[in-house]
């Protein structure tokens, strides 16, 4: 089962993984309203579908005027977006989430999967974030660094220090890389998730690691003891695939 953006990232808040501040609209009113309880000059409306790719096909929109958020979101609702990541038809959007914009130092991409070859999990990470990682993957393996856990041993600080350093990350950010990477773990195992993607992880102006972006998908086999996750579920985004 995905889940959609604003889903994933309720339970990174809940996990203690930084995001953005945001919420959910299901209405172009609502979205700037959102905007105005959420302060601040800048304002990201993002369609909420299930597949990646929006920023490239117009998901994505960034602005400093906060009557554009209800124009903006007002465009996009009750479209069918269509991404590199979907089929011709799109999917539709039935609602927008509507976040704080943030200045971005370097993005990077990190994910967290079951991996059923080595029974075990694997993190996946790269520099190269914010773009398609299969392209990076394809054309820069060596910029793809992988981490398998040990599944007896569980999580290895010092593996996760390594790959923090590795990225590029130095003093307060790899601690920060450290606490998201170990958040994500005990989050991918309460919520039976077989991914956690964070693409793009960002450094912002101040230094600090923020989730900007945000994929979950749940096993469905371990839906009957995910009850509190079901009303996740977006047939709207199913259906249409
Ligand atoms: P997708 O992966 O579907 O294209 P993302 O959420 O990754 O969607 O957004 C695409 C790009 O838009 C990001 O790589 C980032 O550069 C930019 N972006 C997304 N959210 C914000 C934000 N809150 N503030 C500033 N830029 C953002
Ligand atoms: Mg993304």
């Amino acid at each position: 089962m995905n889940l959609h953006e604003y889903q994933s990232k309720e339970l990174f808040l809940n996990a203690g993984i930084p995001i953005l501040k945001g919420a959910v609209a299901l209405s172009s009113i609502k979205a700037k309203t959102v905007a105005e309880q959420l302060g601040g000059d800048v304002w990201v409306i993002k369609a909420q579908v299930h597949a990646g790719g929006r920023g490239k096909a117009g998901g994505v929109k960034i602005t400093n005027n906060i009557d554009e958020v209800e124009s903006i979101a007002s465009s996009m609702l009750g479209s069918n977006l269509i991404t590199k990541q979907t089929d011709r038809n799109g999917l539709p959007v039935d609602c927008v989430y509507v976040e704080c914009g943030t200045e971005i130092r370097s993005e990077f991409y990190l994910s967290l999967l079951v991996d059923r070859a080595k029974e075990s999990w694997t993190f996946i990470a790269s520099s190269e974030g914010g773009v398609d990682i299969e392209a990076v993957a394809d054309e820069t393996p060596n910029k793809i660094l992988k981490y398998t856990v040990n599944p007896i041993e569980g999580l290895n600080e010092a593996e996760l220090s390594h790959m923090a350093t590795e990225l590029g990350f130095v003093n307060e950010t790899v601690i920060e890389f450290i606490d998201i990477t170990t958040k994500l773990f005990l989050l991918a195992k309460q919520t039976d998730a077989n991914l956690i993607e964070i693409n793009p992880l960002i450094i912002d102006s101040t230094d600090h690691l923020i989730a900007l972006d945000s994929k979950i998908t749940i096993d469905s086999n371990a839906l009957f003891r995910q009850e509190v996750l079901m009303h996740y579920k977006d047939p709207n985004q199913e259906n249409a695939l």
